[in-house]
């Protein structure tokens, strides 16, 4: 309802936060409850902003139903990892908690970080706990600010990836929430006295209107799909240094289905500055977001719909009024993928470094497939570290010459998928948790998307197409954390078994793809598909992309902007 001024009344959400004495809420007591799994409804609000959510087992529903018990509450944690970067001991410390506490699985996700499943309520502080104790943390994994900042993969590939994920980190620092609560509830830190003052200079007490997610990409690669994100730098390197950034604005994945003001959207490119500036722009965009972004509607409540609202003049204005950001003129870039390179690389500084394939993220052992143990072993004698990248899967990274034989002996050992004896979409696919946990999915993803990929598999090897790149994403509603509309092939849960299939992303990830049936299951994909994919073997000319093919001949238009994501 609106005040008398018509200002719109603050959304629910909004007013959780302004009472919950910067993220404290009652979530203590909630912890102590030993009557329910769960928490009570506003503190499962405020848990966000820790780095947990509440989720229950969907799988059990029906039977807890019958036997009259509660659903079987358990937790999601999310581990913040900036630009994705860990130690061996840090690795063998989330595994093991991972067997301990969870489900026994370890996911990777699409934003660099580490993800843990089924942790019920009384293991919940331990579990962080122990996250903390090897020096990785899950405050602001999730909630209204600003999320893991993700950085091009492998920052030990050249001088400048290293020093491009330094910003990332830095920018990651700089944002932290600086409430004392996390410490307080997780890790038993002193109380702030009731009336005592808490400085939150970034975010106030309201934080921000919704989530905030930053990448940094470097080209030609594209593999933190920055342009996905609310505010994104792309490096600009000039004479083998690093210069500067070219800053994104406005990308964002999730829409509602049957809400045309929503939409997915890729970001803008606005406009460069020289390198020293990043964190302060990092900062004058948050607060520009922090101060115009959508209070009372949270389905319009990202920076997309801000920057689309206000408009890029007003954007340039405020981030100089703001701090004294100014932007520069674009400076030319290029992209060629958003995929990452499996196998062994070298850097210019000897080191070897091996990405290892992680199908959907699910680091599990399965089936007599033991990936997880593999990942494990290498950890037990790996003097590098290990990098998550922002398409699921792991690079074991500064391998020495001497180190580099034992672990591909564990990597033999146990058969861990290396990348080369499969298809090409399925080394550009991803797919999201979705069920049993994930409240908001209507269908499957991980669980699932390898299954389909075997059948679009054979279509593609009738083709020759096998090793062709096409990109393939699912998630199980359209929040997208797994990108979907950015695939080539995009696969969006609409009901158990049915999918709305989008077609027409661009590979590199600077275009949005477009709903080209509705509700369709997996047979009715397969018969979609397969006459595309045999009209592209025939008629794609060189080098072409899938996603610009089915355009080009027709299949879809293409979507050209986020608002015409629905035209
Ligand atoms: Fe859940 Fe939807 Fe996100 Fe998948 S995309 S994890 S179903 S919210």
């Amino acid at each position: 309802m609106d005040n008398e001024q018509n200002i719109p009344s603050p959304s629910p959400i909004e007013i959780i936060k302004d009472n919950s004495n910067y993220l404290r809420g009652t979530i203590n007591e909630s912890l102590a409850d030993p009557l329910t799994g769960g928490m009570q409804p506003n503190d499962q609000v405020l848990i966000k902003f820790h780095g947990t959510y509440q989720q229950q087992d969907r799988d059990l529903d029906e039977e807890r139903k019958h036997q009259k018990l509660e659903p079987l509450y358990s937790f999601l944690i999310r581990v913040r990892v900036p630009a994705g970067v860990t130690t061996a001991e840090q690795w063998l410390a989330m595994d093991s908690l991972s067997d301990e506490y969870g489900d026994k699985t370890l996911k990777l996700t699409t934003r660099q970080a580490f993800q843990f499943h089924g942790v019920l309520k009384r293991n919940l502080k331990k579990t962080i706990q122990e996250i903390n104790k090897s020096l990785l943390d899950t405050i602001a994994a999730c909630g209204d600010v600003n999320r893991n900042v993700m950085c091009s993969a492998n920052p030990f590939e050249s001088p400048i990836h290293a020093e491009v994920a330094e910003d990332a980190k830095k920018i990651s620092a700089h944002l932290t929430p600086r409430t004392n609560a996390y410490h307080e509830i997780w890790l038993d830190g002193k109380l702030v006295e009731g009336g005592e003052k808490e400085e939150e200079p970034l975010y106030g007490k309201l934080y921000l209107p919704r989530k905030f997610k930053i990448a940094i990409a470097i080209p030609p690669r594209n593999d933190s799909d920055v342009l996905s994100n609310d505010l994104g730098f792309i490096a600009i390197v000039e004479d083998g240094e690093l210069i500067g950034y070219n800053i994104t604005v406005g990308g964002g994945m999730a829409y509602t289905f049957g809400n045309t003001a929503t939409y997915p959207r890729v970001a803008d490119v606005v406009g460069y500055i020289p390198k020293e500036k990043i964190v302060e722009a990092s900062e004058a965009i948050l607060i520009f977001q922090r101060d115009h972004g959508n209070r009372s509607e949270r389905k319009n409540a990202r920076l997309k719909y801000t920057i689309d609202r206000l408009g890029i003049h007003f954007f340039h204005a405020e981030i100089k009024r703001i701090n004294g950001t100014v932007l520069r003129p674009n400076r030319e870039y290029h992209f060629d993928s958003m995929g990452d390179k499996y196998g062994w690389i070298q850097s210019a500084d000897g080191f070897w470094h091996y990405t290892v394939f992680v199908e959907g993220g699910k680091l599990v052992d399965k089936n007599g497939y033991l990936a997880k143990t593999a990942l494990r072993e290498i950890a037990q004698i790996h003097q590098g570290t290990f990098i998550l990248t922002g398409n699921q899967n792991v690079v074991i990274a500064q391998v020495t010459k001497t180190q580099k034989p034992l672990i591909e002996k564990i990597l033999k050992k146990f058969k861990v998928i290396n990348a080369t004896g499969i298809s090409s979409l399925r080394q550009n696919s991803i797919a999201c948790a979705a069920l049993p946990y994930c409240g908001l999915a209507f269908a499957e993803a991980e669980r699932y998307l390898p299954t389909l990929i075997d059948r679009i598999d054979q279509v593609l090897e009738a083709n020759d197409l096998f090793k062709v790149p096409i990109s393939i994403r699912m998630t199980g509603c359209p929040n997208g954390c797994g990108r979907p509309f950015l695939a080539e092939i995009g696969l969006v849960g609409r009901a158990p078994g049915l999918y709305n299939l989008y077609l027409g992303a661009s590979f590199t990830g600077e275009r949005l793809n477009k709903l080209y049936m509705e509700m369709v299951n997996e047979d009715q994909i397969i018969d979609l598909l397969s006459p595309i994919i045999q009209h592209f073997a025939q008629a794609r000319t060189k080098d072409e992309h899938f996603g610009d093919f089915v355009i080009r001949k027709g299949y879809v238009k293409a979507t050209t902007a986020g608002k015409y994501f629905h035209a």
